[in-house]
């Protein structure tokens, strides 16, 4: 069948990669030049399958005023008067709570160990493929005791859900990870996860981009899509401009922009940029930096090597589609970084400064599947886990596909009015 692919960001590309594989037609869209020109570009760079409880969680509403009246605060929320966003806020503040938290992470789990088991294939199989992937492990750092239990407690869960994780003593965090040896006493402990991976998305992106290109996979770059329209045989056409692109059938991948186009077709899908920023240290001989993933739970900043780079990543802005960097957002990540990693860098014009609007849903599932369009498809709204769930979701979307909207256990859990 013939399908066109709306983003070229991780999920569409993915998406690409497998309805390919399965024997159809494809056409990749994006209104950049570059593929993961946006959220993709700079993320964090962790594949972290067995950290995926969402933001939703039941200690999270009240630890929101003392996050909200800080400056350098994980998270920090602009009120606008859109409308959207207020709605995302309440279906969020809903989602609060040990029931759905725990629903969440047992659905994500399963759709991140079945990402794991793919990413491993894609490695194995495509050669080519050469993006600073690394079988890194990750380490989450606790600084206070209650977080330390909380963490315990989580683990206890997710292993009766297959995690394999282990709670080390702060001695056992440095001896695991000696660049953390100047913060030892900051250190309460932590959780290390062995089976965890680091990998540079942006050139994971390009990666793809080549295979496809090799397979015969179509890509209309520079085209921007202004409208999905309803035909009258109650087909949905997606046009750039005057131009009608082939859409026998469609799969929006487009990150933060699905909202937006969806909208006018009576669909309204709860996705919600939260602003994040990332820096990227080039390494000298001098550095001193992580090998493994280290996760700064309390400040909600994660550290991933990509080769001769620290990728460095985190904040949580709710302020709407604006991509403007807040330099005292960019200088608090920086901050946590010297404080935590004081070898890492000193020279300051050997860092990159990125920002990215994560495609936010409130309980913090993704939505992929059908719509009641019979030609249109999502593959959307991957939060802050896009470039982990991206093979387990591109699978899901391609099986659900292959077998004409009839949905499985696994993929019910990711339909659009969840
Ligand atoms: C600071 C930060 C750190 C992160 N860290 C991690 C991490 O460590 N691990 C992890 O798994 N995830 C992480 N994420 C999340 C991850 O990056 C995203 O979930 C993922 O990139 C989303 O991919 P996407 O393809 O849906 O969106 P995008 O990459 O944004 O791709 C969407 C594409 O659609 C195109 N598009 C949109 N609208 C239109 C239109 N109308 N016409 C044509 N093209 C259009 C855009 O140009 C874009 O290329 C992080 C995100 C941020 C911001």
């Amino acid at each position: 069948m013939q399908i066109t692919v709306l983003g070229a960001g991780v999920i569409g590309l993915t998406s690409a990669y497998y309805l390919n594989r399965a024997g159809h037609q494809v056409i990749v869209v994006d209104r950049h030049a570059d593929v993961a020109a946006e959220t993709s570009y700079g993320n964090g760079g962790q594949l972290s399958y067995s950290y995926v409880a969402p933001l939703a969680g039941p200690g999270v509403l009240s630890k929101l005023p003392a996050w909200l009246s800080r400056k350098d605060s994980p998270v920090r929320f602009r009120p606008s008067v859109s409308l959207e966003q207020w709605r995302w806020c309440l279906k969020f503040a809903l989602a609060c709570t040990r029931k759905h938290s725990n629903t969440t992470t047992r659905r994500l789990l399963s759709l991140s160990f079945s990402s794991r088991a793919l990413m491993h294939e894609l490695v194995r199989d495509e050669l080519q493929l050469d993006f600073d992937f690394e079988h890194s492990g990750k380490l989450v750092l606790h600084r206070d005791a209650h977080a330390m239990q909380n963490a315990v407690d989580l683990l206890q869960f997710q292993r009766s859900l297959g995690c394999e994780q282990e709670a080390l003593s702060a001695d056992a965090c440095v001896e695991l990870e000696p660049a953390l040896a100047s913060v030892r006493a900051e250190i309460a402990g932590g959780i290390y996860t062995r089976s965890e991976d680091t990998a540079d998305c942006y050139r994971f992106c390009k990666g793809l981009e080549t295979i496809l290109r090799a397979r015969g996979v179509q890509f209309a770059m520079n085209t921007s899509i202004d409208e999905l329209r309803l035909t009258r045989g109650g087909h949905i056409e997606a046009r750039s401009g005057s131009v009608t692109l082939p859409s026998d059938n469609i799969i929006v991948a487009t990150g933060t922009g699905a909202a937006r186009l969806l909208k006018p077709l009576g669909i309204h899908v709860p996705v919600y940029p939260l602003k994040g920023y990332s820096l990227t240290y080039s390494l000298g001989p001098q550095s001193i930096a992580p090998k493994l993933s280290v996760t700064d739970f309390a400040r909600k900043v994660v550290y991933a090597r990509l080769g001769d780079r620290l990728r460095v990543a985190g904040m949580a802005d709710l302020d709407g589609y604006s991509l403007k960097p807040d330099a005292a957002r960019l200088a608090t990540l920086r901050a946590e970084t010297a404080a935590l990693f004081p070898m890492v860098a000193t020279d300051q014009r050997d860092v990159t400064e990125w920002t990215g609007l994560r495609p936010a849903t409130p309980r913090g599932t993704p939505i992929i599947g059908p719509t009641p369009y019979r030609n249109l498809w999502l593959n959307i709204g991957h939060g802050a886990l896009g470039f982990t769930l991206a093979t387990g979701s591109a699978a899901l979307l391609t099986s659900w596909f292959d077998h004409q909207r009839k949905p499985s256990p696994v993929s019910n859990h990711f339909t659009f009015d969840h």
